[in-house]
């Protein structure tokens, strides 16, 4: 999409949200992020540089321009007149929430005339209001005479309403120091922590909907990710394999950097688990990919692998399997997605702009998964099958076969900023 019309879709977008509520005036973003700041020192400060770099980066892929970026006791200040900034901001990992925000002074007369400029024209129609005022520093009033004085003078000029619960028109006064913040709506962030604080993770994309929501919740810990797709050949249709390459363009957005995604030939090991004991073919294809993943791992120093497995979702996912599965891998096995329901996954996948990727097309599904699969492969049994396969050799040559592509994040990125919720007004 033209960067200029998808800039005047956010921003109408943004308006509508908002319905009428939202200053008009801002000069920064207020930007919170939570876990971090329990850090010790000179963890936080490692992490909060980390935000930092995120938040550039997304700036510049959204084509948001800022001054500048600077942290302040716990908070970073994004200084920008963009009315899109924050919604970008509040995309990037390791945000808590954040605010578009008008400076003032702690002086208190002057806050009251900018903050009395800033509400008045939300106040039409006989609007309530209500301050929320917060203080650090030293000043010579506390934060409840903060409401009382610039209260007061709004409602001299306005005449509206005084509501301390649910009004219509909250103003948030943050006194810091010489300064003050004016804002009127709090958006919630993504959350968690920054991109690139945790190690590397080896996160197997199938092309369906769990696992890019996986792959995501790992992201979201600050994991970065290699995404790994095992191609079944004639097993699988092309629209699985264009889902797959979709959902890895989207997380690349989420990454805000191109992302590798490896490639492995997968279908000979399928057709021959499929002629040797079809019951068992899926629990043998996950082995096989667990094996395969791992030594992927190994080579590229990451530290486990990610998979979109959730208990009894199918036979390969009931607990007997995966205990028949997991000693495949010689590195741990991460599967953030274990406890939660399909419509949970769903929920979180349409959140995050994988949902339309992974359904898109006719639908898929596997040719050489059996009709009657186990659900309680026999450990023994497995094993025997795989020595008279060569299992080992199989996953040898199959490692080698991995071809690698680079993806570029999907450059109409409208979507990333549409899965915010403003929590205030
Ligand atoms: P998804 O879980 O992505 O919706 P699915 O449920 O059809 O797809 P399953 O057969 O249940 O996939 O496999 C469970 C997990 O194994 C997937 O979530 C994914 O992490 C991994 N996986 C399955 N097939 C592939 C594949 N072709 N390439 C890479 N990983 C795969
Ligand atoms: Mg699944």
């Amino acid at each position: 999409m033209d960067p200029k019309e998808a800039r005047k879709i956010v921003e109408s977008s943004y308006k509508m949200a908002s319905g009428g509520k939202e200053m008009s005036e801002m000069d920064a973003v207020l930007v919170r992020y939570g876990e971090i700041g329990i850090k010790s020192d000179r963890v936080r400060s490692r992490y909060e540089r980390t935000l930092i770099e995120n938040i550039r980066g997304r700036l510049n892929f959204c084509e948001v321009s800022y001054d500048t970026i600077v942290r302040d006791f716990g908070r970073i200040f994004v200084h920008t007149q963009d009315s899109r900034a924050a919604l970008a901001i509040a995309s990037v990992f390791g945000v808590v929430s954040v605010s578009p925000v008008q400076t003032s002074s702690s002086d208190l007369d002057r806050a009251a005339s900018d903050a009395l400029r800033i509400v008045s024209p939300l106040l039409k129609g006989g609007r309530s209001f209500g301050i929320r005022a917060r203080r650090t520093g030293t000043h010579d009033y506390s934060s409840k005479d903060i409401g009382v004085i610039v209260g007061s003078k709004i409602v001299e000029a306005t005449n509206a309403p005084v509501k301390l619960s649910a009004p219509d028109v909250q103003l948030f006064i943050d006194v810091r120091q010489s300064r003050a913040y004016l804002y009127t709506r709090v958006i919630q962030g993504v959350g968690g922590l920054p991109l690139g604080t945790q190690g590397k993770v080896v996160a197997l994309i199938s092309g369906g909907i769990d696992s890019p929501v996986a792959a995501w919740l790992m992201m979201k810990r600050g994991c970065t990710i290699i995404p790994l797709f095992f191609d079944c050949g004639f097993h699988l249709s092309d629209t699985a394999k264009q889902r797959a390459l979709e959902v890895v363009r989207a997380l690349a957005v989420w990454a805000g950097t191109p992302l590798n995604l490896a490639r492995v030939s997968h279908e000979s090991c399928l057709s021959k688990f499929n002629a040797v004991s079809p019951r068992m073919t899926c629990v043998l294809c996950k082995r096989m990919m667990y094996r395969v993943a791992s030594s992927v791992a190994k080579q590229e120093a990451a530290h486990g692998i990610v998979t979109g497995e959730s208990i009894g979702q199918v036979a390969s996912q009931t607990t007997h399997n995966l205990m028949a599965i997991n000693d495949a891998a010689d590195v741990p096995i991460y599967r953030p997605l274990i406890g939660l329901d399909k419509t949970e996954i769903i929920h979180l996948a349409r959140r995050i702009g994988t949902y339309r990727l992974s359904t898109a097309g006719d639908s898929v599904s596997c040719t050489a998964a059996p009709a009657h699969p186990t659900t309680s492969a026999d450990p023994y049994e497995l094993k025997r099958q795989e020595a008279q396969l060569y299992t080992r050799d199989l996953s040898i040559q199959e490692a080698e076969s991995i071809s690698w592509n680079r993806i570029s994040p999907d450059r109409t990125y409208r979507w990333i900023l549409s899965q915010n919720k403003s929590r205030s007004n």
